[in-house]
């Protein structure tokens, strides 16, 4: 099969679809990679990277269009991509469809098959495309609160990990998932004394077992956080209810009971935030103060760290690109039911439930 990898248009978007190693996997396997010229130079990937490997650079996102069979992406395509899709190729990207009519319907004009990494499950219910990115954001997560509690961007001027004589920060995650535990283990390197908050019990019990008394669990509920925001410095939201906005756990009330220039690291900011006075911000502008509380509200955390986001993601998307290409996505998708849960859109058909009930179109 021709697999093309054009440039990522999004803003910001530095991430690249294929890295050299998935397109030397797919070359080795009989396939043929073609690739936008700088496509993968965001991510530290330049164009030799991926001609050493075997694969063909091609000067324009038309021509990637043009001749791929199957198109391999990070972000949903942009108005000027969905143009250029067509019945009988495969469309193999995040797509979020189901808040974005206008995309969807593109993609139903277009009548081309797509496969958003999204919603590919895996055989325990986990979501094993979107995973890894979780990971970073969670990784990243008090890392960047701690920039943020430095005096200079409006934070306390508190140390995460305190120093010999000096008690370390009080770090709180609300959501013990895999964003909030990916955080826990950063935090909790850095030396903060750490709170994860969780409405699962045994979620609070399995962070209880592997962390081993370096952190504390509480369940979360409004008393424990009226009893925590009086002495916490950082507050991570990391909370998701599957297909449902996230829930507001700290009002604008409650940023009265913390000490100036705590940070609030709204993770869950890409499913509306858990905080009432969160708002997205991007890259370029972060942060802002609410009361005299920072707030850090990036949506597309793992954007900052295009190169660790774009390897964790091909080595999660890699498996299922290269099942879709050795046996074609009808094959592939028939052959696992896991692979089968990502196609959105088929020949002018919506073929995933939720985005048709989110849409009201038929499924
Ligand atoms: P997850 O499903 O692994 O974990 C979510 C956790 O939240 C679960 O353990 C659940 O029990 C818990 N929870 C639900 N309601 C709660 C409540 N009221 N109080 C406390 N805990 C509660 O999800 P995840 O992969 O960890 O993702 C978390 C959030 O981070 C999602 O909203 C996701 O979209 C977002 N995210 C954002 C970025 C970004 O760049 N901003 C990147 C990746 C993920």
């Amino acid at each position: 099969m021709l697999i093309g990898c054009p440039k990522e248009i999004k803003n910001q978007e530095y991430r690249v679809g294929v890295t050299p190693s998935a397109a030397l996997e797919a070359i080795s396997r009989g396939h043929s990679v073609i690739i936008e010229t700088n496509a993968g130079i965001g991510a530290g990937f330049p164009d030799e990277a991926y001609t050493n490997v075997g694969a063909e650079i091609v000067s324009t996102a038309e021509e990637i269009f043009a001749r791929a069979e199957m198109v391999v992406k990070v972000k949903e395509p942009q108005p000027a991509e969905r143009k250029q899709l067509r019945e009988g190729q495969i469309l193999y990207t995040y797509l979020h469809l189901a808040p974005d009519p206008a995309q969807t319907q593109d993609l139903l004009d277009s009548g081309v098959t797509a496969i958003a990494y999204e919603t590919v499950t895996d055989n325990r219910g986990g979501l094993p495309l979107l995973a890894p990115m979780s990971e970073v954001a969670g990784r990243l997560a008090p890392q960047t609160g701690s920039w943020a509690l430095q005096k200079a961007n409006g934070g306390s001027g508190v140390l995460l990990g305190g120093v010999p004589g000096v008690r370390p920060a009080n770090v709180a995650i609300i959501g013990g998932g895999v964003v909030g535990t990916a955080a826990a283990r950063v935090a909790v390197g850095m030396g903060a004394n750490v709170t994860v908050l969780d409405r699962s019990v045994p979620r609070l019990s399995y962070l209880d077992d592997v962390f081993m008394g370096r952190l504390t669990t509480q369940y979360s509920d409004q008393g424990a956080m009226a009893e925590l925001l009086p002495r916490v410095d950082m507050v991570i939201g990391a909370v998701l209810i599957p297909g449902a906005a996230a829930p507001k756990l700290i009002s604008r009330d409650q940023l009265g009971l913390m000490k100036p220039g705590s940070v609030l690291v709204d993770v869950a900011i890409d499913q509306g935030g858990c905080f009432e006075t969160s708002k997205a911000t991007t890259h370029d502008e972060p942060i802002y103060e609410v009361d005299g509380i920072v707030h850090y509200c990036v949506a597309n955390m793992p954007g900052a760290v295009a190169r660790t986001s774009t390897i964790a993601l091909g080595n999660a998307t890699v498996p299922h690109m290269l099942a879709l290409a050795d046996k074609g996505w009808r094959q592939a998708c028939e052959d696992d039911e896991n692979l089968m849960n990502g196609l959105n859109t088929h020949a002018g058909k919506l073929t995933y439930y939720a985005v048709g009930k989110a849409l009201g179109i038929d499924v």
